[in-house]
């Protein structure tokens, strides 16, 4: 892509509206733009970031065995009454009336559509298990949005659903789910550690918050420090594989970490030596839920079990917060200057920036230069203005993409480009051709 023919509507003043750095970032460099309160618009750098937090979501679930479908964002209050939660949800669901008179709400999620898809559709154990997902945008009428797409009100969420035909096939549902929310979080460069969480309204005793630690994060947390030297890593674990779901269960929740629903400062204090205790904040990016029978039983989601026998199925909810993540990403990845994307998510993998734009030389260098990334299958962004270098670099590391070229009249009297990471700020001289292939070489392992 071209800077002079994208839209990137960069701020130069701070937003005062924004009273934390990711909101403040976002809307400096042209990600959002507030439509309402709790509502954005995704300008083009935004949307590709968010393209690329879901394309790794879908990835992950896919690979965890999960199918992925689309429900609507209207939902029809009746099914809402079956479950009993029309009455339950409160002031933060959206009610809307339609020209008929009939009652429909702006989804805040998604069990009671789910569980009647799955009653019209499922009827024996033979069918099961059976795990399906989508990513969709919910509403929740929050009482105070803030923090810029980090609370919403209209939000992006994955959420999953798994059927099985008992307690034990869903909490194998719910590890697999673990392990594969650990992978997702990495891969888009953030430590987000599940904690013991409170079941809240829904009910339940097996949950888990995904949480980010950062100081200006809602949630408040208490966990041992060991738990930070975790790693998912590259590990391979195979997803039908009870005993490998289980271990990794073993092996992350194992460590005390909780949210400050279910702190035991007792309990913390028994199993967490002194020097390792911390009482910090954090961002909730992610949840896993196994709630039985709760919503199968009253709105008669049944299979007929192996011995004949009607028996309602067992199910969990599992969400990512898609649209949170931007903002708890940039929250643990920027620095004064603007964000620093981690490789995985980033909206362009290099920018181009040509310090003397009009110069025969320079302009067919950072011709070649963007043809040859482009068929390593990279995205560049190149700065094609005609600006000064300082206004082109300060570009660049506000909207933090993790690598940039720079091209000069004098480097290519010498054969070479600069090659700059954002996050180190180290430069390296070296002929196109290498940082073509070291970029290639470095997005090839993300
Ligand atoms: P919170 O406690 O932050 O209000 P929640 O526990 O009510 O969130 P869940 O029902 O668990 O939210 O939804 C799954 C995920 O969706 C959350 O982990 C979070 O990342 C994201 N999410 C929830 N509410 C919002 C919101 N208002 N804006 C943006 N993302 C949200
Ligand atoms: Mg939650």
């Amino acid at each position: 892509m071209r800077l002079t023919r994208y839209f990137l509507p960069v701020l130069k003043e701070t937003p005062s509206e924004a009273q934390i750095v990711s909101p403040r970032l976002m809307l400096r460099a042209g990600l959002i733009k507030q439509a309402a309160a709790g509502i954005y618009s995704w300008l083009p750098l935004g949307y590709r970031v968010l393209r690329r937090i879901e394309a790794i979501v879908h990835e992950e679930q896919v690979r965890a065995g999960h199918i992925p479908m689309l429900m609507p964002t209207l939902q029809s209050a009746d099914l809402w009454r079956e479950s009993g939660r029309y009455e339950d949800y409160g002031q933060e669901m959206l009610r809307i009336t339609d020209r008929h008179g009939r009652d429909m709400l702006y989804g805040p999620t998604n069990e009671e559509l789910i569980t009647d898809i799955f009653r019209a559709h499922v009827g024996s154990y033979k069918d099961l298990p059976l795990t399906l997902y989508h990513i969709q945008w919910k509403f929740r009428d929050e009482i105070r949005p803030r923090f810029g797409v980090m609370r919403g009100r209209e939000f992006l969420m994955k959420d999953g659903y798994n059927f099985d035909i008992d307690q034990d096939a869903a909490l194998h549902a719910y590890n697999r789910h673990l392990v594969s929310y650990l992978r997702t979080y990495e891969r888009m460069g953030l430590q987000a550690i599940p904690m013991r969480a409170d079941g809240g309204p829904i009910g339940g005793d097996h949950t888990h918050e995904f949480l980010v630690l950062a100081e200006t994060g809602e949630s408040e947390v208490f966990y041992d420090s060991a738990i930070t030297d975790l790693r998912f890593g590259d590990r391979d674990v195979d997803y039908a594989s009870v005993d490998q779901c289980q271990a990794v269960l073993e092996e992350f929740p194992s460590r005390y970490a909780r949210t400050d629903e279910t702190h035991d400062e007792a309990t913390f204090h028994a199993r967490v030596p002194e020097e390792r205790r911390r009482h910090a904040r954090g961002i909730e990016v992610g949840q896993i839920f196994y709630f039985g029978t709760k919503y199968s039983e009253p709105m008669g989601a049944v299979v007929v079990n192996d011995q004949g026998e009607r028996v309602p199925v067992h199910m969990g909810s599992h969400g990512i917060g898609v649209s949170r993540l931007l903002g708890a990403i940039i929250e643990a990845s920027h620095d004064d200057r603007g964000i620093i994307w981690p490789e995985g998510v980033t909206p362009f993998h290099a920018g181009i920036v040509n310090l003397k734009q009009g110069d025969a030389a320079a302009d067919t260098a950072c011709e070649k230069l963007y043809a040859a990334l482009v068929a390593k299958g990279l995205e560049p962004l190149y700065d094609d203005r005609g600006e000064r270098a300082g206004a082109k670099f300060a570009t660049m590391d506000l909207i933090g993409l993790p690598w940039r070229i720079t091209v000069g009249p004098r480097g290519l009297a010498k054969g070479v480009v600069e090659l700059t990471s954002r996050r180190t700020g180290e430069s390296e001289e070296m002929s196109p051709e290498a940082a073509v292939d070291r970029l290639a070489q470095i997005y090839a392992g993300v």
